[in-house]
């Protein structure tokens, strides 16, 4: 029976991918041993089985006698324990939601509605290290699939509106905290009929600006605002979480030429929703009800919401996306530029396909592998 060990399991990766391991009814056919940083001996979650108490997430020893580790526990971790544990000659399957390994020739990048193909490949020739994609980039394939297959696409560009939950729990709580103070401060000028919407605007703009508004995770206000900066410079001018456009999409999908993808990223006040505007230069002036079909017959989450207000205010939102493992993309329409030039809008929980959901799957694909 094969060990399976699992470390990061009660972080926010961590505890989406046991919630849907769970509801999946994953738990079984296996020995899962849990592990954990800083609670040795204390009880792993409930998964509907016994398990034994967790075991030391740093014990190299034990982790080697694992056939399979499934980590979330992040970065620093598999910066640390992977090389030490490869080091030692332990030969097993290693999947991972952080980024460190992503663009490693060792590492295929996991998105299997997407690029099973190269899942497949891969293990063949003998790949033991599958590394969750990073969330946006995972989100924009899902919701494109269909029209990468198609292989008429030139190039895109991305505009992203992504939420706090990219950022981490501690983000998502001082999104709260924030939009707390602003409703806290402008609650009587809310319940008095005759305030005036300027009266209320000064007075938020005063609160973003006094120096006790939260800001210890973000820096700067998100509630009331937006933040058109993720993660760290590069010398391209372009943020890491805009470089990965394209270096991961090419390296997950293993194009032979390059489709360049780039645009702009920007936090916004959502929780764990990821919406795109996206920009696509086809080869080809392709009538817009194929475009449309094409992304339709994607994949199985891949859903085409019409282009009227009604179905994209109601169907189209990080609200109504929320918890989902529907990618919704709308919007979509020929552009000014030229016929070859198509727009469209997608949102799409990036817990679940922009973290968990590439790691649960994979996990079962390696099993079904190693099995059959
Ligand atoms: P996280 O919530 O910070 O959890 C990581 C670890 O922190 C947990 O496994 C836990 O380890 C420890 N921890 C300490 N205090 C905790 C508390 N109060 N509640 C829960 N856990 C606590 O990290 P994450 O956001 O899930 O991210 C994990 C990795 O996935 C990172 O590499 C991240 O970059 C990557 N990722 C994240 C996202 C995202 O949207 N957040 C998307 C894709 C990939 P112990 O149990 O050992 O103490």
């Amino acid at each position: 029976m094969l060990k399976i060990g699992f470390v990061g399991w009660r972080g926010m990766v961590g505890s989406v991918l046991m919630d849907r391991m769970i509801r999946e009814d994953d738990f079984k056919g296996y020995e899962p041993i849990f592990y954990t940083t800083s609670n040795i001996g204390g009880e792993g979650p409930d998964i509907g089985i016994d398990i034994p108490p967790l075991s030391d997430a740093y014990d190299i020893g034990l982790l080697s006698t694992m056939d399979i580790i499934v980590t979330c526990q992040g970065g620093d971790y598999t910066k640390k324990v992977y090389p030490e544990i490869r080091g030692k000659g332990w030969n097993g399957y290693w999947i991972d939601s952080a980024s460190a390994l992503r663009m490693s020739d060792e590492s295929i990048i996991v998105l299997d509605p997407v690029n099973r193909d190269v899942i497949d490949s891969g293990f063949k020739l003998g790949i033991k290290t599958y590394v969750g994609g990073n969330c946006t980039v995972s989100l924009m394939l899902m919701a494109l699939s269909g029209l990468f297959a198609s292989g008429h696409i030139q190039w895109i560009s991305s505009m992203t509106y992504q939420a706090a939950s990219g950022a981490g729990a501690k983000h998502m709580k001082e999104l709260i905290a924030q939009m707390k103070v602003l409703g806290d401060a402008s609650g009587a000028l809310l319940q008095d009929p005759s305030s005036t919407a300027i009266a209320i605007d000064e007075l938020i703009t005063r609160e973003l600006r006094d120096k006790v508004f939260p800001v210890e995770n973000f820096l700067v206000p998100l509630a009331g605002s937006l933040i058109p900066w993720i993660d760290s410079p590069m010398e391209s001018g372009q943020t890491r979480e805009e470089w990965k456009g394209s270096s991961e999409t090419n390296k997950i999908l293993n194009t032979a030429r390059p489709i360049p993808v780039d645009g702009l990223c920007v936090r916004v006040g959502a929780m764990r929703c990821h919406s795109q505007g996206l920009t696509i230069k086809l080869d080809a002036n392709i009538p817009l009800d194929e475009v449309v079909d094409m992304i339709d017959r994607g994949n199985q989450w891949v859903k085409v919401v019409q282009n009227t207000k009604e179905s994209t205010i109601n169907e189209l939102t990080p609200a109504a996306v929320n918890g989902t493992l529907e990618v919704p993309v709308g919007r979509v329409h020929k552009m000014l530029m030229g016929p070859d030039f198509v727009t469209a809008f997608t949102v799409g929980d990036q817990l679940l396909w922009g973290a968990a959901e590439p790691i649960r799957r994979i996990l079962n694909i390696i099993i079904e592998l190693c099995e059959g």
